[in-house]
């Protein structure tokens, strides 16, 4: 016998093995079936309900899919052997109920138990992607979430376009873009989706122009509308998360009131001057959040809150924030990490200094309380707003 066989005979030895119409009873009774098949292989068919995951990242990535050790697993490749040492490596990690499946996938479709084609990524997503998927929070299963993800940027100026172009390029399937002004040369200083040449287009048209070039395997949706209370429900209904990237009062409530009805979360950004602020608001998180207005409950009086226009604003601000937005954004879809829900994170640029504070949920907000009275609220806060 030679060294290979002796080795295999060993782990036969020591490893359990089940045949494939057992697995799939036990997959019934909520064993799991775990393929450590190759991509290549995987996109040709898995069997069905299995996880996946490379045997070259088992050991990395196989606590994130199955965190409880006591879960029965069965392990299988093509024809069960790598199953055999992957079984051993699940063993020597702690999972206490390992199986092998004997014969692997071709034994399962010998018997007629049931396959499907898992969703996978193409050659040149996985090439465009190849940094995430190296994430063990992310990996295929993350990025194909991102890919089904439809974010609305609303504001393609100093906020939206940071948060635009990053998201774009991490792959958010959906990107939709409102703005109803034009490209002026005057907000190049920060609005970095847009260009010299394009200077009187509308931003729509300049912000698409650039993210389908960034990212051509990607939608987007421009909307060439000033948001507003007759507009916004519609605008965010199609979407997952909103990303406020407005400069007024008046828009940030329209925008929260429309968010907390529909149950999305609210990307908050502002800036001025040399400060910024993020934080997200989202009344419907698990665990519930406040909304913009349980934090403002109403807008300051119009000479307290100059617009970028007015106070003026460092260029590269926004572009911290902006990304911070859109980070918070891909962490909601991947639903990793900790989110700012309740959190309102200032920046100080001239001091390089963050500083976190706790947002309550205000249990008599007009908008996510229980004695909400938001009709007709919307209209009193267009009333009060700085210059857009
Ligand atoms: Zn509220």
């Amino acid at each position: 016998m030679n060294r290979k066989m002796q080795r295999l005979s060993d782990l036969r030895a020591r490893v359990r093995e089940v045949d494939a119409p057992e697995a799939f009873a036990a997959a019934a009774l909520g064993a799991v079936l775990l393929d450590v098949r190759t991509p290549d292989e995987v996109a040709a068919g898995i069997a069905t309900g299995a996880l996946v995951v490379d045997r070259g990242w088992l050991e990395l990535r196989v606590e994130a899919l199955i965190p409880d050790p006591e879960t029965p697993i069965i392990v299988y490749c093509a024809a069960g052997q790598r199953s055999l040492f992957a079984a051993e490596a699940l063993d020597a990690l702690g999972y206490a109920d390992v199986r092998s499946m004997a014969g692997g996938l071709d034994r399962w479709k010998a018997c007629g138990l049931p396959i499907e084609t898992p969703r996978t990524l193409d050659a040149e997503a996985r090439a465009r992607y190849a940094r995430h998927l190296r994430l063990p929070e992310v990996g295929e299963a993350g990025q194909l979430r991102l890919l089904d993800a439809r974010v609305l940027v609303i504001g393609a100026g100093g906020l939206g376009s940071p948060a635009a172009l990053y998201l774009a390029a991490a792959g958010v399937g959906t990107l939709g873009v409102v703005d109803d002004d034009l490209v002026d040369r005057g907000n190049l200083q920060r609005q970095v989706l847009h260009a010299d040449d394009r200077v009187g287009q509308r931003k729509v048209d300049s912000a698409r122009k650039t993210l389908s070039g960034l990212n051509p395997g990607i939608t987007v949706r421009t909307y060439a509308e000033r948001v507003g209370p007759d507009n916004v429900a519609a605008l965010v209904g199609d979407y997952d998360v909103v990303i406020d990237g407005t400069d007024n009062f008046a828009a940030r409530y329209v925008i929260n009131d429309a968010c907390v009805r529909a149950g999305l979360p609210c990307v908050h950004g502002a800036v001025h001057r040399f400060e910024g602020q993020v934080g997200v608001f989202w009344a419907a998180a698990p665990g519930g959040g406040p909304c913009y207005r349980c934090a403002f409950p109403s807008p300051p009086p119009p000479e307290l809150a100059p617009s970028c226009a007015e106070a003026g604003v460092l260029g590269v601000l926004p572009g911290v924030i902006g990304v911070l937005q859109a980070a918070e954004a891909l962490k909601i879809v991947l639903g990793v990490g900790r989110p700012l829900v309740g959190v309102l994170l200032h920046y100080d640029a001239l001091q390089a200094r963050f500083r976190r504070m706790q947002l309550p949920r205000d249990p008599a907000c007009r908008a996510c309380g229980p004695a909400a009275d938001l009709p007709g609220l919307t209209d009193a806060a267009v009333a009060v707003c700085s210059t857009p």
